[in-house]
C-alpha cells in the first residue's frame, strides 16, 4: 500500500491542503496551509510544470511550512501557506486561469492570502484580485506595497553588518570582500549598499550586460558564474538560486560567512551542520531575507486598519528582525549549535505559543 498524504514527512502537521480544479480553464492547483496560529496564512503562488501531482504536492508542502517559519521569525501576525498552479507559465497562462484561481482563494474566505512567486507576475495576481480580496503584493491601490526588493536588500545588508561586527569586530565593511552571486532585483541594490559601506566586491551573474553595469558603478571584479564558489572572499552572498550550499560547493568555499537573499540556500539541513563544523558562519536565509515578506505584510496591515502603506511600520519590523538575527548568532555561539537550528527553534517556539493560546 502506498504512503498516504498524512504519513508524508512533508505533511508536517499541515492544517489544511486543498486540491482545486476548474473545468473551464483547466486550472489545477494545490493550496497548502501549514498554520494559521499566528494569523491568516500568507505565502506566494508558484506556477510550475510539475511532472506529477505528487511532485507539486511535495513542493507546496515544503514551501508552505517554510512560510510559517519565515513569518514567525519576522514576528508578523501571519501564518504560513503556499500555493502551486500546475502548468507551463510560458504557454498556459491566461487572465481566466488566474480569475479561476482567485475564485478558489475567495472560497477559502481569507484564511490564506496569495502573492506572486516564481512563474507568477504581479499582473497575473491582479487578475485574481478582480474576484477576491485575498491577494497581496499588488502595485495599485493605497495599501499596495510595491516591489519588496529594496527592503529585502536592506535586510541582507544589515545582516552583513551584523556578521562583520561579530567576526571582525568592525562597524562597517572596510577591507572586507563580499562575493555576490546574482545582481538582479535584490543583488543589485545590495551591491550598491555594500560598496558604499567600504566592501570590495566580486560579482557574478548570467546576465553579462547587467553585470558590467553593476561592476562599473561599484568597482566590482567580475567572475564567471561557476567561479564564484572558489574566490578568495570574506562573505559569500547568494542572491540568485537556492541550494547553492551543497556537498560540492562546501569543499570549494573559502569564505568565513554566508549572508544572502536567496531562498532555501541549504541543499539539505545537514549542510547547515557541516558549515558550522567548518567554522563558516551561516546567517539563516529566511531571517536574512525576511524584509521582503515584511514589506508584503504591511499591505495586510493596511487592509486591516483601513490605512495605507506605512514605511515606519516596515522599519520597526525590520529592526526587530535584525534583533532576532543577533539572537540567532549569539545563541549559536553560546549553545554550540548551527544557526539554522536556532532560527527554526525560535520560529517553532513562536508558532507553538500562538497555537497554545488559541486552543484555550
Ligand atoms: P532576480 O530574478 O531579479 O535576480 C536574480 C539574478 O540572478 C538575475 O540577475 C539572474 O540573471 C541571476 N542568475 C540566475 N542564475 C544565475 C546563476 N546560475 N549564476 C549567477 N547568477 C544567476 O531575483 P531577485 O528578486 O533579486 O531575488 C533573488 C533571490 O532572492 C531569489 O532566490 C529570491 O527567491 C530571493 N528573494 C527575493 C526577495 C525579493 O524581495 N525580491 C525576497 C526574498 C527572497
Amino acid at each position: 500500500m502506498g504512503m498516504t498524504l498524512f504519513d508524508s514527512p512533508s505533511f508536517a502537521n499541515h492544517e489544511a491542503v486543498h486540491a482545486v480544479h476548474d473545468e473551464r480553464t483547466g486550472l489545477r492547483a494545490i493550496i497548502a496551509v501549514h498554520s494559521t496560529a499566528r494569523g491568516p496564512a500568507v505565502g506566494g503562488t508558484r506556477m510550475w510544470n510539475y511532472g506529477t501531482a505528487t511532485e507539486a504536492l511535495e513542493d507546496v508542502l515544503r514551501l508552505s511550512r517554510g512560510m510559517s517559519y519565515k513569518n514567525a521569525v519576522a514576528d508578523l501576525e501571519m501564518g504560513g501557506g503556499k500555493s502551486v498552479i500546475i502548468g507551463d507559465s510560458r504557454t498556459q497562462k491566461s487572465p481566466e486561469l488566474f480569475q479561476a484561481f482567485g475564485r478558489c482563494l475567495d472560497r477559502l474566505g481569507g484564511y490564506y492570502y496569495a502573492a506572486d512567486d516564481v512563474g507568477v507576475s504581479v499582473a497575473d495576481m491582479a487578475e485574481a484580485r478582480k474576484v477576491t480580496p485575498f491577494v497581496l503584493g499588488l502595485n495599485d491601490g493605497p495599501e499596495a506595497s510595491g516591489d519588496p526588493s529594496p527592503v529585502t536588500a536592506e535586510g541582507v545588508y544589515r545582516s552583513t553588518l551584523a556578521v562583520a561586527r561579530r567576526l571582525y569586530n568592525q562597524d562597517d565593511l572596510t577591507g572586507l570582500t563580499v562575493a555576490v552571486q546574482g545582481i538582479g532585483h535584490v543583488g543589485g541594490y545590495l551591491a550598491d549598499k555594500l560598496h558604499k559601506a567600504g566592501a570590495k566586491l566580486i560579482l557574478t551573474d548570467v546576465n553579462t550586460a547587467l553585470l558590467s553595469e553593476v561592476a562599473g558603478r561599484t568597482g566590482g571584479e567580475i567572475v564567471a558564474p561557476d567561479a564564484i564558489y572558489d574566490v578568495q572572499a570574506d562573505i559569500y552572498a547568494p542572491c540568485a538560486l537556492g541550494a547553492t550550499l551543497n556537498p560540492e560547493t562546501l569543499d570549494r568555499l573559502k569564505v568565513k560567512a554566508v549572508v544572502g537573499a536567496a531562498n532555501n540556500q541549504l541543499a539539505t539541513a545537514d549542510i547547515g551542520q557541516q558549515l558550522f563544523d567548518r567554522g563558516i558562519l551561516y546567517a539563516p536565509d529566511y531571517v536574512v531575507n525576511g524584509g521582503g515578506i515584511i514589506n508584503v505584510a504591511s499591505e495586510l496591515k493596511a487592509r486591516e486598519t483601513g490605512g495605507s502603506y506605512d514605511p515606519t511600520w516596515v522599519e520597526t519590523k525590520l529592526s526587530r528582525l535584525m534583533e532576532t538575527l543577533e539572537e540567532v548568532l549569539e545563541r549559536s555561539a553560546s549553545e554550540g549549535r548551527p544557526t539554522h537550528e536556532i532560527a527554526d527553534a525560535i520560529a517553532e517556539a513562536r508558532i507553538g505559543e500562538a497555537q497554545a493560546q488559541r486552543s484555550v
